[in-house]
């Protein structure tokens, strides 16, 4: 099964797609985590990635999907998988399907995650993440912050902020973006219909754990898991 996560930054794409992924079993294949990873090591396709991502533009299709189509390859992937991040226009989202297609599979379900927009920039100023590659657990430091500040309660390792997620310009440039490249893509898979879109807020108390739980109802009730 292939679940994708579409929403702006800050919605709590990253919290939901980290428990389904948990909960099924199946891997969160977040094209971010995959960027920063390879930045950290610098690798080419690190260094590449990171010209756009510093100011907040999407990295070129020409690298993204590749990296993508091989990962959804992977052993740990054939099961199910949950895309985070990927796809973020119509050009991917085409591309995806071709690449499911031959694979034989397609995309199950598409969460579209809402939020109100004050909401949103708040959020992503207070976004922290857990420094070990290996496990890279989201806080917020209002909504979801760490039991001991500064610390993750999964590993120990230590808090840190993106640097993207610090420049109000860089967060403000995503966000338009988000709405002029990615937006498409709610009515692209609300024709497939295979959307379900779900407003997270703090207003509402309805927060990204909610969310989750109730997915992970339908679908273990739906399939059988392993
Ligand atoms: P956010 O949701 O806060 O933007 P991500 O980790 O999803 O965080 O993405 C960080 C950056 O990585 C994006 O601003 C963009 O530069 C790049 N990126 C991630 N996914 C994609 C994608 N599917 N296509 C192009 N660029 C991407
Ligand atoms: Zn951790």
């Amino acid at each position: 099964m292939v679940i994708l996560m579409l929403g702006a930054q800050g919605t709590g794409k990253g919290t939901v797609a980290g428990l389904l992924s948990e909960k099924l079993g199946w891997p969160q294949i977040s094209t971010g985590d995959i960027f920063r990873k390879n930045m950290k090591e610098e690798t080419p396709l690190g260094v590449e990635a990171n010209k756009y991502m510093s100011k907040g533009e999407l990295v070129p299709d020409e690298i993204t999907v590749p990296m993508v189509a091989n990962r959804l390859n992977e052993e740990d992937a054939q099961a199910g998988a949950i895309l985070d991040g990927f796809p973020r226009n119509l050009a991917q989202a085409e591309k995806l399907d071709e690449i499911l297609q031959e694979k034989g599979k397609k995309v199950d379900l598409v969460i579209n995650l809402t939020s109100p927009k004050n909401e949103i920039i708040t959020r992503i100023l207070n976004r922290r993440v857990c420094s070990n590659q290996a496990c890279k657990t989201t806080y917020n430091l209002t909504m979801h912050p760490p039991k001991k500040e500064g610390i993750c309660d999964k590993c120990g390792a230590e808090l840190v902020q993106r640097g993207d997620d610090s420049d109000e310009a860089a967060i403000q440039n995503r966000l338009n973006i988000y709405d002029e490249k990615t937006l498409p893509l709610v009515e692209f898979y609300s024709q497939k219909g295979v959307l379900r879109t779900e407003e997270i807020s703090e207003k509402t108390g309805r927060l990204g754990k909610d969310v989750a739980e109730d997915i992970l109802k339908e679908i273990k009730g739906d399939i059988k898991i392993g």
